[in-house]
């Protein structure tokens, strides 16, 4: 067996044990294997053992990176988007994890409009409100969410946030669990489906997925420790 087989075959294991906790089918919850600073020739490795969904946090990363793996892989954008990167992050990405504004939905709109598909994209929250940190303000949330809605190229399928680190692991679930919450509040409010949850990462992804994760996005624990750090 590889590392990466043993990698992962650990991440599912600690993955259906955390769904069994909260009486949940591990299939509902889709691997976002993170391949920043990951080689091409070891996300075609990953395919092999039968990850498909990738994510990358920077356009110019995966513009080049994308090309040099076989067209089987699924490529979702997980990082902060900027606006001028709009027209190439719809050419590339099935789903983008991260909007965070209504200006920035509106220039992806625009692309969308332009490329002749319709884009799905997760509204980015940032639930624990800490400084410096991309994603909506919970209390913005409903309003940006209808304004965004009402794009025609746009399809939101729910919402994504970053839990703060913390040493101990817990100190995490309250931030997933209020994602969770917020989802609820604003589907019955403005009577609109959500499904998706992206939330938890190598360290927290068990508390993420006990309190309803359907996507956690892992690099570490699969790939292993990056030699170049960045969020
Ligand atoms: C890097 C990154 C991850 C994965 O982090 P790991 O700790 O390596 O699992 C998840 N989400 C986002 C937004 C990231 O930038």
């Amino acid at each position: 067996m590889t590392e990466l087989e043993r990698n992962l075959n650990a991440v599912r294991e600690r993955l259906a044990t955390a769904a069994e906790r909260a009486c949940r089918s591990p299939n509902e919850i889709n691997i976002v294997a993170v391949t920043k600073a990951v080689q091409p020739e070891c996300v075609e490795e990953a395919l092999g053992t039968g990850l498909t969904v990738f994510g990358e946090s920077k356009v110019q990363e995966a513009m080049a990176k994308i090309p040099l793996v076989s067209s089987r892989a699924r490529w979702h954008m997980i990082g902060h988007l900027q606006t001028n990167k709009a027209r190439d992050a719809v050419a590339l990405f099935e789903l983008i994890h991260s909007v965070d504004s209504v200006k920035l939905a509106v220039e992806l709109d625009k692309c969308a409009g332009r490329a002749g598909k319709t884009q799905p994209i997760l509204l980015e929250v940032n639930v624990s409100g800490e400084a410096g940190k991309s994603g909506l303000r919970p209390e913005d949330l409903a309003v940006t969410l209808e304004q965004i809605n009402a794009l025609p190229r746009i399809e939101i399928r729910g919402l994504m946030t970053i839990a703060p680190f913390a040493e101990d692991v817990e100190k995490a679930r309250p931030h997933f669990r209020r994602l969770r919450e917020l989802r609820d509040e604003v589907q019955n409010k403005l009577g609109m489906q959500l499904p998706e949850l992206s939330m938890g990462m190598s360290y927290d992804f068990e508390p993420a997925v006990e309190e309803g994760a359907t996507m956690v996005r892992i690099g570490t624990a699969i790939f292993g420790e990056r030699r170049t750090h960045d969020a």
